[in-house]
């Protein structure tokens, strides 16, 4: 086997993320009895996107992302008088209830988990994540979980991966793989560390850091290529 570790990225990757947020805002939506429509998913994702580009950069914190995006959400859509707190709550509840993994990864990760060490690599909310990966079935063949929420750091930052380094033993970096659909978080991170990198390119758009990338994919089997 080439590498020693995997460090799989969660959202989007290994879980099926788009579907549980759809679900988890029309659901809450539902449950405080406001009308929902199928164009208000892309314009949370894009002010959702903005709001963690914003924390990224550490202009913003984990506890003020929670309400900020509803907050400019209802602000958008003239929704006034919806307590924040207990929506993220109802939120939150939802994204855990309709958590599911991408079609194909349950097997390859079974498949896998003896022949090479495994750690999810995952920037999130802990209250978010932890019950989520509770509730999966292939939990406990990932060595180790790291989120950025209990860490303090966040991928790309360089310190998050010294620390995934660390913990995972501190093998030579040429047999870490990091695979992540996030070409800044996960692929230029990775690189960035000093880590191969393998983009997780599922709706096959255009590579726009392809000098980072040392392996692109669709689908989670096409892996198995790379790795043996
Ligand atoms: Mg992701």
């Amino acid at each position: 086997m080439k590498y020693s570790w995997i460090l799989f990225d969660a959202d989007n990757t290994l879980f099926d993320f788009t579907h549980s947020q759809k679900k988890a805002l029309e659901h809450t939506f539902e449950a405080f009895g406001i009308k929902y429509h199928d164009d208000l998913f892309p314009l949370f994702t894009a002010l959702n996107n903005r709001i963690w580009k914003a924390f990224d950069e550490n202009k913003i914190t984990h506890e003020e992302i929670k309400t900020e995006r509803f907050k400019v959400l209802f602000n958008d859509i003239g929704v006034k008088n919806i307590n924040l707190d207990l929506f993220n709550i109802k939120f939150i509840d939802n994204l855990i209830l309709y958590s599911k993994l991408i079609v194909g990864t349950e097997q390859f990760i079974l498949n896998m988990h003896k022949k090479v060490n495994m750690a999810i690599i995952t920037n999130g909310m802990k209250e978010v994540q932890r019950p989520r990966f509770d509730n999966c079935k292939i939990k406990d063949k990932f060595k180790h979980i790291f989120i950025s929420g209990e860490m303090g750091l966040s991928k790309p930052n360089k310190e998050y991966f010294e620390i995934v380094h660390k913990i995972t033993g501190n093998a030579e970096k040429s047999k870490y793989l990091v695979v992540g659909d996030n070409i800044i978080a996960d692929v230029w991170g990775g690189k960035n560390y000093g880590f191969d990198t393998c983009w997780y390119n599922q709706h096959k758009t255009k590579n726009e850091k392809k000098e980072f990338t040392d392996y692109e994919i669709n689908k989670i089997e096409e892996l198995s290529m790379i790795l043996t």
